[in-house]
């Protein structure tokens, strides 16, 4: 096992890979920016490097003064957490070339889902269902055009190189395509490099899906079931929850979601934690839309349901070790929901409100755990992303995890920021998500009608 590993991260998912190497006596090191002198991370590790200005462009994206913190520490590996570094192939190489492990799959790997219209065809030819859709990149509006008409309105056009929910749009009628593909083109361009897009068939009344994977370098790979992450916003994930109310009333759905996500990791000879993402209609026919080669946000609901340590297993496969845990081992024990805690207007369309935190007292109670990255007397600065805090509860059943949730929520003190607790709470309160009968878009038409 490693003597020291660096985290090439910052926030809640710093401090919780700190804990986890705390826990295993594995030595720590932390890389922070110069806005980040003084939060919580840089002291969750043993040691700490800066790494250079605000801007994550030249602190938590420079690659080169997170290589030289590596080495001149010490350590043995780099864990890149989620976002940031963890799906960049150039510096996973780097990584190994350094002679040091990227606690992560391969760089090939990265690369064969990096590419979202490249990973769709690679599942297709594994055999995994794929929402109708371009069999590549579109080249020209015509060609777009052309699949739009075959394969009928409403379609999503997406950046290639898209993730964080960046780079789609929803288009109803022919005459906004060509709109779609040029917004589309140039967000993938200025926050991806990379002006590809192709095109899906929009699935009406869609919910998100996806089920976890942890793969060894002995040929031996697993699930450990499927999360639900359907209410969000902008297409982004705000409250997540395993397992899936709608898949645990199907076990078909659930037998087919998992083979498949198996059989698309096993394609690509998948190492490590990886999560394959579906989108699943309301007759419970489910589509690939995209692989994530790293440790997701939500990842905690499923070690809370399964007991099993994702980072943990994370480290043991990087440094070789056989994954002893065998598929029959991984049961489902209750439920776990998640929120994701940010600091922004749920009415003022969600926009994000850095501020100055004053008092900050994260709740505690039976089943409830908290990851942050911010502590009281702290800056939530326009630097990064404006989430504050990860609120988990764990229950016996559904219902109780989402009660101990909302209970939770309205307990949780954050003094000078506007926050979306309150709206959080709300939403675990309705009587839609208490009933799991929602969609992708049940969140934003409640806000709006708020
Ligand atoms: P996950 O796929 O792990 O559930 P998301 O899809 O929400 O997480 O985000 C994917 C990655 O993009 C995350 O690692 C997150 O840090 C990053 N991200 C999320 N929101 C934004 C945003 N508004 N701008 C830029 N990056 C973001
Ligand atoms: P990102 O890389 O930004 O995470 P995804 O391709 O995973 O993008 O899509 C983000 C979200 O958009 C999904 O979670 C899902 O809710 C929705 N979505 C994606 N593709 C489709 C589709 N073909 N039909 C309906 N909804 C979709
Ligand atoms: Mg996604």
């Amino acid at each position: 096992m490693f003597e020291k590993v660096l985290i090439a991260n910052r926030g809640e998912i710093a401090c919780r890979i700190a804990a986890v190497l705390r826990g295993r006596g594995i030595g720590s090191v932390a890389v922070y920016s110069e806005a980040d002198a003084a939060a919580p991370h840089r002291h969750a590790a043993d040691e700490a490097f800066p790494i250079g200005p605000a801007p994550v462009a030249q602190s938590y994206l420079n690659q080169d003064a997170i290589l030289d913190a590596a080495l001149r520490s010490g350590a043995q590996a780099i864990h890149p957490g989620y976002g940031l570094l963890s799906e960049n192939t150039t510096f996973a190489r780097r990584v190994v070339e350094a002679g040091l492990v990227f606690i992560g799959p391969t760089p090939e790997a990265i690369d064969a889902m990096g590419d979202k219209a490249a990973a769709r065809r690679t599942a297709k030819a594994a055999g995994v269902p794929v929402v109708p859709g371009s069999d590549g990149p579109l080249d020209d509006d015509a060609e777009a055009s052309r699949v739009a008409e075959a394969i009928g309105y409403p379609v999503l056009v997406k950046a290639a190189g898209g993730g964080g929910g960046i780079g789609m749009a929803l288009v109803h009628k022919p005459d906004r395509l060509a709109r779609a593909l040029e917004s589309c083109r140039d967000r993938g361009r200025s926050s991806f490099g990379n002006p590809a897009v192709y095109l899906e068939k929009y699935i009406e009344q869609p919910r998100h899906v996806e089920v976890q994977v942890l793969f060894d370098h002995h040929g031996h790979g697993i699930h450990l079931f499927e999360r639900e992450c359907t209410l969000q916003r902008r297409h982004q994930k705000v409250v997540e929850e395993a397992p899936s109310p709608f898949v645990a009333t199907r076990p078909d759905v659930r037998a087919g979601l998992t083979e498949a996500a198996l059989r698309a990791a096993g394609a690509i000879g998948y190492r490590n934690a990886g999560t394959v993402e579906f989108v699943v209609g309301t007759d419970g026919a489910f589509y690939f839309i995209e692989m994530n080669t790293r440790l997701q946000v939500e990842h905690p609901v499923t070690e809370a349901v399964t007991g099993v340590d994702l980072i943990g297993w994370q480290l043991d496969i990087a440094a070789g070790r056989p994954l002893t845990l065998r598929q029959e081992d991984v049961r489902l024990s209750g439920a776990a929901v998640e929120c994701r805690v940010y600091a922004e207007d749920p009415a003022k369309s969600f926009l994000p409100r850095p501020g100055h935190i004053g008092r900050f007292v994260p709740p505690s109670g039976p089943g409830i755990r908290v990851d942050t990255g911010v502590g009281p007397d702290q800056d939530v600065t326009p630097y990064y992303d404006p989430m504050i805090a990860k609120l988990l509860a764990h229950g016996a059943d559904r219902a109780e995890a989402l009660e101990r949730a909302r209970a939770a929520l309205q307990g949780f003190v954050v003094e000078g920021l506007t926050t979306n607790l309150s709206f959080l709470a709300e939403i675990l309160g309705h009587p839609d998500v208490r009933a799991g009968a929602f969609d992708t878009g049940w969140l934003e038409r409640f806000a709006k009608g708020r």
